[in-house]
C-alpha cells in the first residue's frame, strides 16, 4: 500500500519587527501588591509635580522628606462601574496598608468618584473636595488651627469627600455638598459604620473623622504614628 506523501507545511516567515525596546527600569523601591496595585519612591517627575503645591517649595518649612513618601498606583471603580487608574501619595510606613485597602475596595467594587493627586487641583483642598476627589498627602494645617493636619505626613486619606463632607454644626464643607450633611439617608458611597471603607481602615488602626464630637469629618481617615504636628 503506497504511503501517503507527507505534507510539509513551511514554517511561517517571522514578521520583521523593529528592534525590541528595553523596558524602562523599575522605579526605585517599587513594591507590587497585585496587578495594577503598586507603589514606589518619588522620582524626579513626581517631586517636580508636587513641589510648590502639596509639598512646600522651601524644604526648610517641611517636616517630612520626599524619602518618607511613597507614590501609589491603583485601580478603582467609578459610580458607573467603570475601571480607572488612580494615584495617591502616602507616608512610606503606610504605603503597604493603604495599597492593600484600595485593592480590597476594588475587589469589593466600592465606588470612588476620582483618585488623583491634590496637585491636579492646585493643592486646593476645597477644589479637590468639590470634585469628590479621594486624596491623601497635602502639607497643610488643620482648618482653623495652627497644628499640622496628618495629611501633611501622608497619614490621612479623604474618601469621596463631596458625598461625605465636613460638618460642624450648620457649617458644611464643601458648601455645595450641604445635601449630604444629612446622614439619615442611604446612598452609594456613603461612609458609615457599616461601610466597607470604614471597616478596612478601622481594622488596621485608622481613626474615622465621622466619630468626632465637636465636628464630623465624614470623608477623613487618619493614622497618627506620633508625628510632630506643632507649627
Ligand atoms: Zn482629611
Amino acid at each position: 500500500m503506497p504511503q501517503p506523501t507527507p505534507v510539509i507545511t513551511p514554517a511561517p516567515t517571522p514578521t520583521p519587527t523593529s528592534a525590541p525596546t528595553a523596558a524602562p527600569p523599575d522605579e526605585p523601591g517599587k513594591v507590587v501588591l497585585a496587578e495594577g496595585f503598586y507603589y514606589h519612591e518619588l522620582n524626579d517627575d513626581l517631586k517636580a509635580r508636587i513641589t510648590g503645591k502639596s509639598y512646600p517649595a522651601d524644604a526648610e518649612d517641611c517636616r517630612i522628606s520626599y524619602d518618607d513618601l511613597r507614590y501609589i498606583k491603583l485601580l478603582y471603580f467609578d459610580f458607573d462601574g467603570k475601571t480607572h487608574e488612580g494615584e495617591l501619595i502616602v507616608h512610606a510606613l503606610l504605603a503597604d496598608e493603604v495599597t492593600e485597602i484600595f485593592h480590597e475596595l476594588y475587589k469589593g467594587h466600592y465606588p470612588l468618584a476620582s483618585v488623583r493627586l491634590v496637585d491636579d487641583f492646585g493643592a486646593d483642598d476645597d477644589l479637590s473636595m468639590e470634585a469628590n476627589n479621594t486624596s491623601a498627602f497635602n502639607y497643610r494645617q488643620v482648618e482653623g488651627s495652627k497644628s499640622l493636619s496628618l495629611h501633611s505626613f501622608g497619614a490621612a486619606v479623604d474618601v469621596n469627600p463631596f458625598f461625605n463632607p465636613f460638618v460642624e454644626k450648620r457649617r458644611v464643607s464643601p458648601e455645595s455638598a450641604a445635601a449630604f450633611a444629612d446622614r439619615s439617608h442611604e446612598f452609594a458611597g456613603k461612609i458609615d459604620k457599616n461601610d466597607l471603607c470604614y471597616k478596612l481602615f478601622t481594622e488596621r488602626g485608622w481613626t474615622w473623622g465621622g466619630h468626632w464630637r465637636s465636628y464630623q469629618d465624614y470623608h477623613h481617615f487618619q493614622k497618627d504614628l506620633g508625628f510632630d504636628r506643632q507649627t
